[in-house]
């Protein structure tokens, strides 16, 4: 029963099976379950179209190049997410600034939002990036009104939230990533995410436009379609068109992605299933607050808030649990305090940050580990 990590994989036989398959045919990288993944994956969340890369990180850095960043430009995330989400922007010369985080839910709050591109002249901001922090979706509706209003792009970060949702004005459900409102947007199979590949990612975009320019990027920026070349020296000839990357998913993490892919709903509804046990158990400590849930929630993460954070943390580890810290608020990085930005720059961001700790939570934490879990917390907050 212990240790208990905060997040771990599920691998059964069927994923063995599918990786010793791939690995035995003629493809090891790209070949016929990129496609199939892609596909598959579009399927599930709603999206036209849909483009595996390396990772995440991969992921981020295309989206941020299909859509123009470069020196000049600058672009708004939220400060409690992963440096990705944030690093991607840089990554192209760009400029990241950061607006504070509702401490409600924990995920960017657009109304601070809107108090920085008012505070600016428009055409100040080109973009912004909302992150479906710990699974529980952004108002993209909402996000995507106000960047109509000030012609900006948006990429969603939906790392924490393949199958999850929000349900929009017309009460209808907006599967995170399905690309109605954001221009792109992003997943991860880091061991930790809903689908687990080791290293793996994902785009997703219902824009053709972007689309085709994504599946350049991916491959150094190589064509050959010859209805794209400018010429044709024969069956060999390709061409580099633009300064493009390896950034490919291999066939085999493909595989397993498609085999994890088909238990995705299962692992979802154990997660919301665990994710109210956890509700019902706080809900009788008012010591301990968690984040705020809904329908939709994809609980990538359980959160809770305490007092003393650093003891609840320390005192977890003694007993076997291995809870963890999402996440250091970014602006407060070495890095990005070498580009100016200081401590106290996002009050409630660096409030949350010394007060939350994500609990374990993952499709195969027993109920007997979570029970032992709850104890322990509850042991640590009534002494
Ligand atoms: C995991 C994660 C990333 C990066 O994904 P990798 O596959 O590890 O590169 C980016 N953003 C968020 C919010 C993440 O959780």
């Amino acid at each position: 029963m212990l240790p208990i990590p905060y997040g771990r994989q599920h691998i059964t036989e069927a994923d063995l099976q599918a990786v010793t398959e791939t690995l035995l045919s003629d493809f090891l990288t790209q070949g016929p379950k990129v496609a199939e993944f892609e596909q598959k994956f579009a399927a599930y969340i709603g999206a036209s179209y849909a483009v595996a890369v390396a990772n995440g990180t991969a992921a981020l850095h295309l989206c941020a190049l299909a859509l123009g960043v470069a020196p000049g430009q600058r672009v708004i995330t939220t400060p409690i997410t992963f440096a990705a989400s944030a690093n991607c922007v840089l990554y192209c010369g760009g400029e990241v600034h950061f607006a504070d985080i509702d401490p409600a839910t924990g995920l960017i709050d657009l109304a601070q939002v809107r108090a920085l591109l008012e505070a600016h002249p428009r055409g100040y901001f080109q973009g912004l990036i909302p992150v479906d922090f710990a699974g529980l979706a952004v108002d993209l509706e909402l996000a995507r009104e106000l960047a109509d209003e000030f012609g900006l792009w948006l990429i969603e970060d939906s790392c924490h939230a393949p199958g999850g949702f929000f349900t929009d004005s017309q009460g209808r459900e907006q599967r995170c990533g399905n690309g109605q409102f954001a221009d792109l947007a992003i997943f991860s199979f880091h061991p930790v995410k809903h689908i687990a590949t080791g290293e793996g990612g994902m785009i997703t975009t219902n824009r053709a436009d972007l689309y085709e320019k994504l599946l350049m990027l991916r491959t150094h920026g190589i064509t050959k379609d010859p209805a794209k070349m400018h010429r044709n020296d024969g069956g060999w000839y390709m061409e580099m068109q633009q300064l493009g990357y390896n950034y490919r998913m291999p066939d085999m993490l493909t595989a397993l992605g498609i085999s994890q892919l088909q238990r995705a709903d299962e692992g979802l509804a154990r997660r919301r299933e665990l994710a109210a046990q956890y509700d019902a158990a706080f809900a009788a400590l008012p010591q301990v607050q968690a984040l705020a849930g809904a329908p939709g929630h994809a609980y990538h993460l359980y959160v809770v808030q305490v007092a003393d954070r650093k003891g609840l943390y320390d005192f977890l580890r003694e007993k076997q649990v291995f809870a963890q810290v999402h996440y250091i608020p970014v602006h407060t990085m070495p890095y990005y305090q070498e580009l100016g930005w200081q401590p106290g720059d996002f009050p409630r961001a660096e409030h949350y940050y010394a007060h939350c700790l994500s609990i374990p939570l993952f499709p195969s934490l027993t109920d007997e580990q979570q029970q032992y879990v709850i104890r322990c917390i509850r042991e640590f907050v009534e002494r």
